[in-house]
């Protein structure tokens, strides 16, 4: 017997339909209009930060990564329930200060930013989250040119790395931020310059569903930052302590322990308040408040037989949903969880591939999956799709029409 995928539950079912924020799923497409789309539910997202408001500790800030999904209007509904944004683009901090989020609370991170990006970062004034020596003295260049103190943070590249991470971002040689070792020397350069020094930035990895791991990782990040606070040309304000929080995605994946992860935090955040209590820290976390609250909709266009393999035909897939197609960093294409949206409970049931209209083999949304026996205008939902789907996928690959994504 094969692992199966996390009972489902966060969407209840009407008239043997997907609910959504309250509506069917056939009356919700007829309102959107068209498939494929994307769906979030907003009294999702919002009933899990207000789970990690209880569970965490108090005077932790908890920001969001908008990476995870850009929507703007997601985005804008996400500003009064956290405390900062996280942003790594110049469109993703356009995004962000639209919102009204006070500068502040926005920092700027990833390597290779641009000079145009760190000018609109500086005259905004958020914290930009230094990637290299370079970056830094390009700030404080900027910063001279336009009469305004950048306020700065180090992202470093500590030596652990997070274990069981579904994608690791420290650890050895990498591309993002400042080998633990130079940072010291970094700082000095750093008292020197015309910089408002805020603090640290660890940020170790995604998608990790081991609360153990991510436990070890927090304790590790806080000793790092008030190791490297010593040499820190002034007193440090904020620790960011990353997150990589991870949500069940493939069959045997297992919901992340949230009060084990919690317990860890109270008391990192605990030595941390008794060694520097002028230190915020910070977490910030992406798919972990979005993923689990979207669902990808596509409509079955044809039900087709291939030596004796039901294959089912839909117009929606890899072009708008990369990540359910196996082809965004996964090594073993497992499925996501899917469903026939419009037959949850009643129908007979088959073991169908599901594909998209796209000439590659790599165009699939579930392989051999037992689903109820779709037919042509039925509902496929991909779930957990609220984070990194449609803006980590290639819409212009065979140039289909985009989907429509709406906030419910
Ligand atoms: C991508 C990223 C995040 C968000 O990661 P999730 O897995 O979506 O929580 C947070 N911080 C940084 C620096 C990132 O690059």
């Amino acid at each position: 017997m094969t692992a199966s995928h996390a009972e489902l539950r966060q969407f209840p079912v009407q008239d043997d339909c997907l609910l959504l924020g309250g509506i069917t799923l056939t009356r919700l497409a007829e309102r959107v209009g068209q498939t494929p789309f994307y769906a979030y539910e907003r009294n999702h997202i919002q009933s899990r930060v207000a789970l990690l408001r209880e569970t965490l500790p108090p005077g932790l800030h908890l920001h969001y990564a908008i990476k995870a999904n850009p929507m703007p209007a997601l985005v804008q509904m996400m500003a009064p329930l956290v405390d900062g944004f996280d942003v790594a683009s110049a469109g993703e901090l356009r995004t962000a200060l639209d919102t009204g989020m006070a500068p502040a609370g926005i920092s700027f991170a990833g390597p290779g930013k641009r000079n145009s990006e760190l000018r609109s970062a500086v005259a905004a004034g958020v914290v930009l989250h230094l990637e290299s020596e370079d970056e830094m003295e390009r700030v404080a260049r900027i910063g001279e040119l336009l009469g305004i103190t950048p306020r700065v943070a180090v992202r470093v590249n500590p030596e652990f790395e997070l274990k069981q991470a579904g994608m690791k971002m420290a650890g050895g040689a990498r591309q993002f931020g400042v080998d633990a070792a130079r940072v010291p020397a970094m700082l000095r350069k750093l008292g020197r310059l015309e910089l408002d020094f805020q603090g640290f930035h660890l940020f170790c990895g995604a998608q990790n569903l081991s609360a153990k791991a991510i436990c070890e990782a927090q304790r590790l990040c806080i000793e790092l930052g008030l190791r490297l606070s010593e040499y820190a040309p002034a007193p440090v304000r904020m620790l960011n302590i990353g997150g990589g929080f991870g949500v069940p995605y493939f069959p045997g994946e297992k919901a992340l322990d949230l009060p084990a992860v919690a317990a860890g935090l109270h008391e990192v955040a605990a030595t941390l308040a008794a060694a520097s209590p002028q230190t915020r820290l910070v977490l910030e976390l992406g798919r972990y408040l979005v993923a689990e609250g979207g669902v990808y909709v596509c409509r079955v266009l044809e039900r087709k037989l291939s030596h004796g393999q039901v294959f089912v035909i839909t117009d929606g897939g890899l072009h708008h949903h990369l990540a359910a197609s196996g082809n965004f960093g996964q090594v073993i294409r497992k499925n996501y969880p899917v469903a026939i949206g419009n037959r949850m409970l009643a129908s007979p049931r088959e073991v169908a591939t599901v594909v998209g209209p796209l000439c590659t083999p790599l165009d699939m949304l579930a392989d051999s999956m037992e689903l109820a026996r779709a037919e042509p205008g039925d509902y496929v939902v991909v779930f957990q799709s609220g984070a990194y789907g449609l803006s980590a996928s290639p819409t212009a690959f065979l140039g289909h029409p985009p989907p429509l994504e709406v906030l419910v």
